[in-house]
């Protein structure tokens, strides 16, 4: 391949990786958006995590960054195409090359691995030094909507986007198991900012779906900072003592609360988030 026709081959792989990566964030926020916010809005008020609702202005600063963070992406996509093509990294074209099996393991792998990768480097972005430079950003929304899911800072869209060079250098990988679990961390990741707590009480303390994290969760990170650090699951919180002590609690009494109370009571009802 000659140099100019891969540079150019590079820079159109890029821009579709932004795309993509575009049409993938603004369907699962705007999907979420127009159902919490819009169409169910006074139905599921009981689900609020917040009482109040964020301003037009939050919402175009979660987007303005959240957008920045798709070129970011594309960027970080062309490093990864280019080192591809140089066979630097793992990607594999057949999916029958190492079967079925691994196919469906290197997606589990992917997700529990980026799992990790997000704790640690959450908790380091939370370092007093590095905080206002690199993470302030994310934190700007106190109570996040669906928007918030990719408002970072450059140096933090960098970070963020560093688990996809990461794992392709470290094990094989089909760029059909990427997809899924970017599908995956991108519906997650929407999940976490919804501003409502759509799970059944009891979730978080049941043996096996209480290992995943919930909306609360990660609301409860936004509004009061130094806890809950987390992504998919609630290992990390839990093994480093970082899960906010009220986190359960507070958690059962959002999700216990009744769609049949009348809208000035669900506001009087709804938990403030506060120490
Ligand atoms: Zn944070
Ligand atoms: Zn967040």
């Amino acid at each position: 391949m000659k140099t100019s026709a891969s540079f150019s081959y590079i820079i159109e792989k890029g821009f579709a990786i932004f795309t993509i990566s575009t049409i993938r964030y603004v369907a699962f926020a705007g999907l979420a958006y127009l159902l919490l916010y819009v169409v169910f809005k006074n139905k599921w008020l009981h689900k609020r995590i917040q009482q109040k609702f964020p301003g037009k202005e939050n919402i175009f600063y979660e987007i303005k960054y959240s957008m920045l963070n798709m070129v970011i992406f594309g960027i970080t996509g062309m490093f990864t195409v280019w080192a591809s093509h140089h066979s630097w990294t793992q990607i594999y074209s057949k999916i029958a090359d190492y079967g079925t099996a691994y196919f469906i393991f290197s997606i589990v792998a992917m997700i529990f691995i980026h799992d990790t990768y997000f704790y640690w480097t959450h908790r380091f972005m939370h370092l007093k030094k590095v905080f206002p430079l690199v993470h302030k950003v994310h934190h700007h929304s106190l109570n996040p909507t669906p928007w918030a899911a990719f408002s970072f800072h450059p140096i933090e869209g960098f970070i963020e986007a560093g688990i996809l060079p990461l794992i392709v250098f470290l094990f094989p990988v089909h760029p059909l198991a990427i997809l899924i679990f970017l599908l995956f961390m991108t519906a997650l990741n929407v999940m976490g900012h919804l501003g409502f707590e759509m799970y059944p009480k009891g979730f978080t303390k049941h043996a096996v779906l209480g290992i995943n994290n919930t909306s609360t969760h990660h609301n409860m990170h936004h509004s009061l900072t130094n806890c809950n650090y987390g992504l998919y699951f609630n290992f990390w919180d839990k093994w480093m003592g970082t899960n906010h002590k009220r986190y359960h609690e507070t958690f059962e009494k959002l999700a216990s609360q009744n769609a049949s109370l009348k809208p000035e009571t669900v506001m009087k009802e709804t938990v403030v988030l506060s120490e």
